[in-house]
């Protein structure tokens, strides 16, 4: 891409020669195409739910003589307006997200803690997939965080590990330190992520498998999310994949100490 420049002054020195700045604006133009490209995925990804209750609506006033017909188009319905209601909230989030404003409420958090609350939010939808769910690591590790918003990431990543995994299968959230860094890790033994699409399943709206996507509910929004949170916390987001076999997606945060090893030595020994 070729740099775009705005001339910003023209200075003449004593000697008569013109000096002049520029200002590289290839980044600016790169945020507005970005910012473009957004609200032309976003008004896309809504017309489709909007589309379906349009037509619904009119199934349903069609059918009034058949309450059978009447019950199952109100309940996709229902499906079409969840998933509109949910679509905005994620496009909400992801827009505060992305705006510079400076993270609300950091606190020292437990990492067995946030993994805990995620589960707790994804339980039922693992158990109606006959998916165990399995914490391992230590759970003692501390990061400074805004606990909603990790929680949130840790949540949307197990959320997506059960909906790309066959039923009976099992996920493996983990925490473990590395030098300075902790390691939240969700894995899988799903359906796997092909090379190709692997780099680009952060990006807002991509998705590998658009149809499967949407048959669970998906926005794809998720990761995009995770990647935000993960940044805006000072860490990183890495998926590693192989098809067919599963994916683990890890992130990365500074770690901010081991509440085991500051706790006092009597509840250590405990
Ligand atoms: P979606 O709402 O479609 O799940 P995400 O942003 O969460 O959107 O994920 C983007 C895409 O990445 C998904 O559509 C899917 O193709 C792929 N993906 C994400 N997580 C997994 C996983 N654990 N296993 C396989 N594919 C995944």
């Amino acid at each position: 891409e070729a740099l775009a420049v705005r001339t910003r002054a023209r200075l003449l020195d004593s000697t008569g020669h013109v000096a002049v700045i520029l200002d590289d604006i290839t980044e600016s133009r790169r945020v507005e195409a970005v910012r473009r490209d957004f609200v032309a995925n976003v008004s896309h990804e809504l017309k489709t739910p909007v589309g379906a209750l349009h037509v619904l609506a009119e199934a349903v006033a069609a059918a009034s003589e058949d309450p059978v017909a009447v019950r199952r188009f109100a309940s996709r319905m229902t499906r079409e307006s969840d998933r509109l209601a949910r679509l905005v909230q994620e496009i909400i989030d992801l827009s505060r997200l992305q705006g510079a404003e400076p993270l609300p409420d950091l606190r020292p958090l437990l990492t067995g803690e946030l993994l805990t609350e995620a589960v707790d939010r994804n339980r039922l939808h693992a158990q109606a997939q006959e998916i165990s769910l399995a914490v391992i690591g230590d759970g003692a590790l501390q990061v400074l965080g805004d606990e909603g918003q990790l929680v949130t990431a840790v949540a949307n990543l197990l959320e997506n590990a059960i909906s790309y995994s066959p039923r009976g299968t099992r996920i493996v959230l983990g925490v473990r330190r590395s030098g300075t860094t902790v390691e939240i890790s969700v894995a899988d033994e799903g359906i796997g992520i092909a090379e190709k699409d692997l780099e680009r399943v952060f990006e807002r709206f991509y998705r590998a498998d658009p149809a499967r996507s949407r048959a669970t509910g998906g926005t794809g929004l998720g990761l995009a999310i995770v990647k935000h949170i993960a940044t805006n916390h000072g860490g990183t987001v890495t998926v590693w994949s192989s098809e067919g076999a599963g994916s683990t997606f890890t992130i990365r945060l500074p770690l901010f100490a081991n509440a085991a090893a500051t706790a006092t030595p009597s509840a250590g020994i405990a």
